[in-house]
């Protein structure tokens, strides 16, 4: 087996972290580097899945829950409008290879990418 993720250390509670949602499937925390005034990673309490190919091929249930954790963050924590992003390989930034989704929230419009 390998080390647990980082995540799974904060899901164990091993390591502290702001929660702003959990439930049975999914937990929610305060990214320890934000990058928009909101900015909450949303992941699986399973680590078995790597990035959200994976998790779409296989449980495309837990998908859609984390799509509506992540708008129901964003009601709670900014006016309701989110960007949800997933960086999927190294070469697009994941340095956590445990599935989750980044929800960022509040003055995102100079940061549009349209
Ligand atoms: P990735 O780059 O894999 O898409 O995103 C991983 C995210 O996890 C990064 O934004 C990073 O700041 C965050 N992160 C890494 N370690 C910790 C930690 O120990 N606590 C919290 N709250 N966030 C972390």
């Amino acid at each position: 087996m390998s080390e647990p993720s980082v995540f799974s250390r904060i899901i164990a509670r091993e390591i502290p972290a702001d929660i702003v949602f959990e439930d049975e499937r999914l937990i929610a925390f305060r990214d320890i580097a934000p990058k928009a005034p909101v900015h909450i990673v949303v992941t699986p309490k399973t680590e078995a899945y790597r990035d959200v190919v994976e998790l779409a091929a296989a449980d495309p249930a837990l998908l859609a829950e984390m799509v509506a954790a992540a708008k129901r963050i964003a009601d709670e924590q900014a006016d309701g409008d989110f960007r949800l992003v997933f960086n999927s390989g190294a070469g697009a930034g994941q340095t956590v290879f445990h599935v989750h989704a980044h929800v960022l929230a509040g003055g995102l419009e100079e940061a549009s990418l349209g």
